[in-house]
Formats: C-alpha cells, structure tokens, sequence
C-alpha cells in the first residue's frame, strides 16, 4: 500500500516524545568508549522541511516541535536539542531531523548504523542523505531485522517505528520484538505506536508485555492534532532501557501533561 508521508506528521509532538527518549538513549549509551549497532526498521526519509505545503497544510509541528521548543522543554545541553541545533546549522531554520539523523547526530564515527525503508521516493532521499554515512536497504524492515540480528558489535538499539497502515501492523511488530529479544537480550528496543481513541494498540501491549515483563511502556496524551483525528497520543515500549531511563521519560510525562 506504501501511502503514508511522514512529512505531513514530522515534528508532532508523537515525533517530539520519540525522538526526545531516541536521542537521550543513545547519547546515554554512547558514555562507554564502545562500539554500537542501531537498526532502524522503518526509516523514512530522514530530513523533512517544515517549511513545506504538506508540513504546514496539518499544522502538526507548530503544535509539535515549535510549542516543545518556545516552552523551554529542552535545555540547550539535552541531546535531542543539540541534534536540533546542528541539523538546522547544516541544513536551514525549518529543518527538522528524522531518527535517522537524530541517531546520526548523537552516534560516533565508529558506531554502525543499518536503515531500512520501503518506500521508493522515501528511500531514495534517505539514500542520498544517509550515504556514507549508514547502511541503506531498501526492503521491507521487519524481515531486514529478523535477517541481521543480533548485530555486531551487540551493544546497540532497535527503532520499529511503522505506519500502522495495515491492522496485521500490530501483531506484526509484536511478534517481531518478542523474537528478537530472543536472539538478542542485550539490544536496546524501541517501539514506538500510536494511541488511538479505540485503542488498537492494546492487544499488542498485551502480548509484549506478557512475553517481555520487564519492558517499560511510556505513554504521552495530547490534543488530537485536529478535529475528529483518531490519534491522542503516543506511546514507546522500550526493553534493555538504560539506566535514568525511567526519570526522562517521568520528565517528558510531566511537560506534555501541561499540554490543554
Ligand atoms: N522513523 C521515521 C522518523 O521518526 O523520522 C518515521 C517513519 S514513518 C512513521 C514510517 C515509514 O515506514 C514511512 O516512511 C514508510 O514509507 C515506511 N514503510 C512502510 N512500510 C514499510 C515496510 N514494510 N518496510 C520498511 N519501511 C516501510
């Protein structure tokens, strides 16, 4: 089906809370003086404009990223702040980074990143982006993961991070992280879903949440981005979390709880 544009969401506040917790773990991860992996199953194209008609026709990241930034969410030393501030440095004021280049921002020359996206046009922007600088694959995400991993070196993270498009989404990337954690204890994974008013997603917390007891579920609420728009909110089930983990993700709670 391939009809989802990330450009029409990029820099919502469900973009906010994701790539705020993506850039703190891995900024935490990157304190030891060793080699990561980071695998990212659904990519996008890793750099949007919200300049852009698409970007500015839902509105979605000036009630997103913009209102995060005016009230002072992120102090100038938080690690998804200082990816803000140099991929607007290299690429313009209204650029605004996908995980790809929020994971870029804060890995280093020796860490290996691997980027899967199915989309044509989508993937061939991340290509060109991304190009020696990651790993790009232009294949379906979950089975590109199932194919990989574990990764070396095994010290790194998983991002799943689907459009949800399909029902079968939900058990799909239940599944798919239930079997990774098998092959890979030590990996960090992330899984971002949306929260909608009929709550799609239970199921599927409930059967991640019964095979990997000790994962962490962190959940914002905020406005629906217009009227009569299903998603309310966002949520990350998050396995390996390091350590500080939970009193980040309590911070963000606390500063989308002061959203109307
Ligand atoms: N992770 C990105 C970010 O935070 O910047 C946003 C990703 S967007 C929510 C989902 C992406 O998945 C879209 O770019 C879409 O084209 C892509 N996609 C859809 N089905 C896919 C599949 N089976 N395998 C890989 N990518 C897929």
């Amino acid at each position: 089906m391939l009809s989802y544009q990330h450009i029409y969401h990029a820099g919502n506040l469900a973009d906010v809370q994701k790539h705020a917790l993506l850039a703190w773990v891995l900024a935490y991860l990157t304190k030891k003086d060793k080699p990561l992996t980071y695998v990212e199953t659904h990519a996008g194209r890793g750099l949007y404009d919200l300049g852009s008609f698409e970007a500015l026709k839902t509105g979605e990241a000036a009630a997103g990223i913009a209102v995060a930034e005016e009230r002072g969410w992120f102090a100038p030393d938080h690690p998804f702040a200082k990816v803000l501030k140099g991929v607007r440095d290299e690429h313009g004021r209204d650029a605004y980074p996908g995980s790809p280049l929020v994971a870029a921002g804060v890995l280093r020359a020796m860490d290996n990143l691997q980027l899967a996206e199915l989309h044509p046009k989508e993937f061939a922007a991340l290509d060109e982006l991304m190009a020696g600088r990651a790993v790009r694959v232009k294949r379906d995400g979950v089975e590109y993961a199932k194919s990989i991993l574990p990764p070396e070196p095994r010290r790194g993270v998983l991002l799943v991070d689907p459009p949800y498009e399909i029902k079968d989404d939900y058990k799909t990337m239940a599944d798919l992280l239930v079997q990774v954690h098998k092959k890979w204890n030590v990996g960090v994974l992330m899984l971002w879903y949306p929260i909608l008013k009929d709550g799609p997603h239970k199921p599927m917390l409930r059967t991640l949440e019964q095979a990997i007891p000790d994962g962490i579920r962190h959940e914002v609420k905020f406005p629906p981005a217009r009227d009569g728009h299903r998603m309310i909110g966002s949520g990350m089930f998050v396995v390996n979390a390091p350590f500080g983990f939970t009193e980040e993700s309590a911070r963000l709670s606390k500063l989308f709880g002061t959203l109307a």
